[in-house]
């Protein structure tokens, strides 16, 4: 095992929290290192199509502003959102997005010049921020360009297994070079994670292979909660068969939902916000219209833009065109898209205070890793790329912060030792069970039983299968050494298994609905019991605990759209 370092920051994942993380924290004068699995610029930020939230003064709806935003994010949450998070996030909007816009960013314009505006589910005003239908890939290359710039170091295609602590500090992380295989401790004082969210864990899910959630797992097992595990978003328009997002911006620029009767059906589920509820409701009228026969055969429907015309869908919607012919052979412009609900979306995460960090001294975490939260128990599209700008800076800041105050200690070696055991154990194994059909199993059990309807018995089926897998996780194969895909598959793997067991788990503990998670047994809100995020912690099962919403302005209301 060689070694790098010490750093003041390494940051794990080179996604837009990840990179906007390592500027803040070259800003503030910390040698910063940014290690992810893939180039920074292939991360799932890249995919982001639709758009990001702001309130710009001058560039708004007269009615709109900072406090409408942060009100219509605690009412998309369900209530579940901490209200001081979000609206520490709405206020900090405009700057994040006027500094992106110097450093390049080309947002798409009015005829008057401002940064345009598009509608978005559960905003009640335009507010979403867009470049065509890439905002993502144009962010990310942004804030790549710009963290080169700020001296921030870079370390391409290499898999972080574990972040080295004794549960109370960390003293950097291990890893390896994926093309080389060789093995790395990288010493540094601070790490935080922004390894991204978890969507691949369910059989039909919009999320990059990237999203294997490695970060919740590499927190769990360095000491650190996890918080709101239960709640995954379901976008409701993933193109069918392929489960490619067909942004929201397409129902925002005015398209529609219909059945196999040809009815916008969504009259009957949200008369007021129609196509543009939140997910949640949208992803979940589709699925009962499905149910109740009026689907089409192989379980979809239609989400109909033609009305739009050729210009509007060229200039605003290029990509749903271009992957509408490409994988469904269908041309939005003649004809309606098919399409159905997919995992889109890991509300929950690491649990981090507003600045970022974790109960384990030196661990942060930002992004779609982290639960600041803002979100609850249901995301409003377009303010997760807003999440990452805003809380990755906080992340650097606060980590550059910490590492100024403390000195590099080295690990206790049992801590390292016992780390870079688990790093090589699916080379030693000797089964030979293939991460493949373990991938497949998790695939089927989430999309089955802890989906977007669960009850009592499938989540209680899901647990007990789950808990088998994950005592199956240590005999997963994979062989390093140079071009080591194989052991990256099998740890994220390994780490795919322990998230669904925490989201299942999580799932059978919280007996209500809110927002993405609904119980068919427990079909109310119970604001008396679960006013409260779901805290779990790793001592190889999960522990439970509730922790109270924290509430500035807002007392719950009903939520209706
Ligand atoms: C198809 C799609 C469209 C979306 N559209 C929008 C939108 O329009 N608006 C919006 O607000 N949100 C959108 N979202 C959500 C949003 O894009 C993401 O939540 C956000 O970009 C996540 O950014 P991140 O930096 O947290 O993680 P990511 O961009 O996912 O980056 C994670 C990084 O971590 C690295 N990594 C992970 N694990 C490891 C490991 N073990 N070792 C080393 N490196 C690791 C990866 O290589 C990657 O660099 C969309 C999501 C999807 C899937």
């Amino acid at each position: 095992m060689e070694t790098l370092g010490p750093y003041d920051v390494v940051v794990v994942g080179g996604g837009l929290a990840g990179l906007r993380a390592a500027i803040e924290a070259r800003r503030h004068g910390a040698s910063a290192l940014v290690v992810a699995k893939s180039h920074p610029v292939r991360s799932h930020s890249s995919a982001a199509e639709g758009g990001v939230a702001a309130y710009i003064e001058g560039a708004s709806d007269p009615r709109d502003s900072p406090l409408q935003h942060a009100f219509d994010t605690v009412k998309g949450s369900d209530w579940l959102a901490d209200q001081d998070a979000v609206e520490l996030m709405a206020f900090d909007a405009e700057r994040a997005i006027l500094e992106l816009e110097k450093w390049g960013c080309l947002f798409s314009r009015d005829p008057d010049g401002k940064i345009a505006r598009r509608p978005f589910g559960g905003h009640t005003y335009p507010r979403t921020r867009f470049a065509a239908d890439k905002t993502g890939m144009c962010m990310l290359h942004t804030v790549y360009e710009r963290a080169l710039a700020e001296g921030v170091d870079m370390l391409y295609e290499f898999y972080v297994t574990d972040v080295v602590s004794d549960k109370r500090k960390v003293y950097g992380v291990i890893g390896f070079d994926v093309k080389s295989g060789d093995v790395y401790f990288i010493k540094s004082k601070a790490v935080i994670l922004a390894t991204g969210g978890g969507g691949l864990m369910y059989k039909f899910s919009t999320n990059s292979y990237l999203n294997s959630g490695d970060g919740y797992a590499i927190a769990a097992r360095a000491g650190a909660p996890l918080a709101d595990m239960e709640f995954i978003q379901f976008h409701p328009t993933a193109l069918y068969p392929s489960n490619i997002l067909i942004t929201e911006a397409a129902r925002g620029e005015g398209g529609y939902l219909i059945n196999k009767n040809g009815e916008r059906f969504m009259k009957r589920y949200a008369p007021e916000r129609m196509e543009l509820a939140p997910r949640d409701v949208v992803a979940r009228a589709i699925m009962n219209e499905i149910k109740e026969g009026r689907g089409f055969e192989g379980g979809y429907v239609l989400l109909d833009l033609t009305h739009l015309g050729e210009e509007k869908i060229n200039e605003r919607l290029p990509l749903v065109r271009e992957v509408s012919i490409k994988f469904a052979k269908v041309d939005p412009v003649k004809e309606p898209i098919p399409v159905r609900p997919a995992a889109h979306y890991t509300m929950g995460g690491v649990k981090t205070n507003l600045d970022g960090a974790t109960e384990v001294k030196g661990l942060f975490a930002a992004g779609e890793a982290a639960c600041v939260s803002v979100h609850g128990a249901n995301r409003l599209g377009s303010n997760s790329l807003l999440e990452t700008l805003v809380f990755g800076r906080r992340a650097g800041m606060a980590a550059a912060a910490y590492a100024k105050e403390v000195g590099y200690s080295e690990p206790p070696k049992e801590a390292l030792s016992e780390a870079e055991a688990r790093l090589w154990l699916p080379t030693t194994s000797e089964s030979g069970l293939s991460f493949g059909q373990l991938r497949k199993e998790v695939g089927e059990i989430m999309w089955n039983y802890v989906g977007i309807e669960r009850n009592e018995e499938g989540l209680k089926t899901a647990v007990k299968k789950l808990k088998e897998l994950m005592n199956m996780t240590k005999y997963v194969k994979g062989s390093g050494g140079p071009g080591a895909y194989e052991l990256v598959a099998a740890h994220e793997t390994i780490n795919m298994v322990m998230n669904a067991y925490a989201t299942a788990t999580a799932a059978l503990w919280r007996t209500e609905s809110r927002g993405a998670h609904y119980r068919s047994d427990y079909p109310k809100r119970d604001n008396e019991n679960w006013l409260a995020h779901t805290i779990m912690r790793w001592k190889g099962t999960w522990e439970m605990e509730k922790l109270p919403v924290t509430i500035t302005r807002w007392p719950p209301q009903e939520r209706k759209y």
